[in-house]
């Protein structure tokens, strides 16, 4: 079991904590990329600090995005510095992250 009292988070795999999550997805993309700025980005600070991996680099150089196991954190938008890169706000009501199911 995780989450319990006087637990220590640390201690909890990444594999645990994602079994205590639940993610109800929306049909509407509460992110959004747009991958021609990306294109000209050296940066790419986003591949580094997204807890969920989601930004993933393409062969061909680009970007790739899925927002359906997104944790809400907000560091992407927070660290990209190319304007108009990335479009944030948070999932439809009652839709996204669901950090302690059941
Ligand atoms: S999302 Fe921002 S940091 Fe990531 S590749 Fe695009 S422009 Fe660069
Ligand atoms: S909000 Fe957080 S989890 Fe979601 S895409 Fe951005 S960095 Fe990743």
């Amino acid at each position: 079991m995780t989450g319990q009292p006087g637990e220590d988070y640390r201690e909890i795999s990444f594999d645990d904590r994602m079994d205590g999550t639940e993610f109800r997805v929306s049909e509407r993309a509460h992110i959004t990329v747009d991958t021609e700025v990306c294109d000209s980005c050296t940066v790419r600070s986003c591949l580094h600090v997204c807890p969920a991996k989601l930004f993933v680099p393409r062969a061909d150089g680009g970007i790739l995005f899925n927002f359906e196991q997104c944790f809400e954190c907000g560091a992407c938008y927070q660290v990209c510095d190319a304007e108009g890169a990335i479009t944030w706000t948070y999932p439809d009501g009652g839709l996204g992250v669901v950090f302690r199911k059941g």
